[in-house]
């Protein structure tokens, strides 16, 4: 096969991927179901924009899909820069198509994207990270967290590599997943009516793409320990004071991308420092995820990763413990010296903490007294 068409093979299997759930999204919506959710959206937007979104304990669990792309949709009006004239009805028009691409898998669901888009909104609003940025970075940034896992199917990289998964020959071998995430969020740009990056300047559009694909391949776990050592390394250069509109120029390109890719990554783990509530069911979904995958491989005889392997009670606690401790802290303590105003983040994950330990100690107590009973019987 040349390679032009080995090229258009891949695309043909993403337009494919793109056409299969766009009739909801995209060629059955009628422009008076799109004009409803806009006109729902709006309302809402009318009773004060959106402060009802400012809180780290907001709770979206129980929301409809069509609800979560409401909320979605005024994060976006929030940051959609008001000079590039983004249509609303093209917005509302992506966000539905990306919304249909998410599967129904019991952790990387729309509802984790939703969050992880909150969390990025959170630091873009409550801290100085948007004093650093241009507009369209901060746009960039938004649609790379509601874009990063689309079409994820509950299957680790690891996983896809092991079983020579078409997606993983596909990119051969490297961060299958996202590259996988990345070439779909820009083939549903693509579609005519979602084309949200179409009224940017043609300069801005190409570094608009260039950033998304960086920040969302920087969501690979692979990456974390380097990521959160680099970001140690890291110095903001002071903000210019009140009333002195300069620019601050120090901060490279190259370090806002970083750390805007930090930022993604940090919100991509951000259940722990939401409320107890939602960091516990999220800890149960991402093991129910787990399970389905560790079975699998099982079944095939495939190697199975320690950490995925959850088999009683204390051990589930302890995961999120260990989870913690040893990833999601160090990232968001540095995080939080740089934006001090994320202390509270700190404190809350420092709560949930205490929480699931006391579980696992409960647990295991629980364990050993079974066991006891039963060796005595
Ligand atoms: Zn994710």
């Amino acid at each position: 096969m040349c390679e032009s068409a080995r090229f258009a093979e891949t695309d043909a299997v993403l337009q494919s991927l793109v056409n299969r759930s766009f009739p909801r999204a995209m060629s059955s919506m009628t422009s008076e179901e799109s004009e409803g959710i806009l006109r729902k959206a709006r309302k809402r937007s009318d009773l004060g924009p959106t402060e009802y979104l400012r809180t780290w304990s907001i709770n979206l669990l129980d929301l409809p899909t069509e609800e979560l792309v409401k909320l979605v949709f005024d994060i976006f009006q929030d940051v959609c820069p008001p000079e590039y004239e983004i249509k609303d009805e093209v917005l509302i028009c992506f966000l539905t198509a990306v919304a249909s691409h998410y599967r129904d898998n019991p952790y990387h669901t729309f509802l984790h994207a939703c969050y992880v888009l909150h969390a990025v909104w959170m630091i873009l609003t409550t801290t100085e990270l948007s004093s650093y940025l241009a507009v369209h970075e901060r746009l960039a940034l938004c649609i790379a967290a509601i874009c990063h896992d689309v079409d994820h199917d509950g299957l680790t990289n690891h996983f896809h590599v092991n079983i020579g998964s078409e997606v993983a020959r596909r990119y051969n071998d490297a961060s299958v997943l996202e590259n996988h995430h990345c070439a779909l969020t820009f083939a549903i740009l693509e579609r005519k009516n979602c084309a949200l990056l179409a009224s940017l300047p043609k300069n801005i559009q190409s570094e608009v793409r260039r950033i998304i694909i960086q920040y969302i391949m920087g969501t690979d776990m692979s990456n974390h320990f380097k990521l959160t050592s680099e970001l140690c390394q890291l110095e903001l250069p002071l903000l210019p004071s009140d009333g002195d509109d300069e620019i601050p120029t120090e901060l490279s390109v190259e370090d806002r991308v970083f750390l805007c890719k930090a930022v993604l990554h940090a919100a991509d783990i951000s259940n722990p420092v939401r409320s107890f509530d939602v960091d516990y069911f999220m800890a149960e979904r991402v093991q129910e995820e787990f399970k389905n995958q560790t079975d699998k491989e099982k079944e095939l005889g495939l190697p199975v990763m320690a950490h995925m392997d959850i088999t009683s009670e204390s051990m589930k606690y302890q995961a999120e413990v260990n989870f913690i401790n040893f990833i999601v802290m160090p990232l968001w303590k540095r995080l939080a010296e740089l934006f001090p105003s994320l202390d509270l983040c700190l404190h809350q994950m420092r709560a949930n903490k205490e929480k699931f330990e006391k579980l696992a100690e409960y647990a295991k107590s629980e364990e050993s007294e079974a066991s006891e009973g039963a060796d005595i019987q």
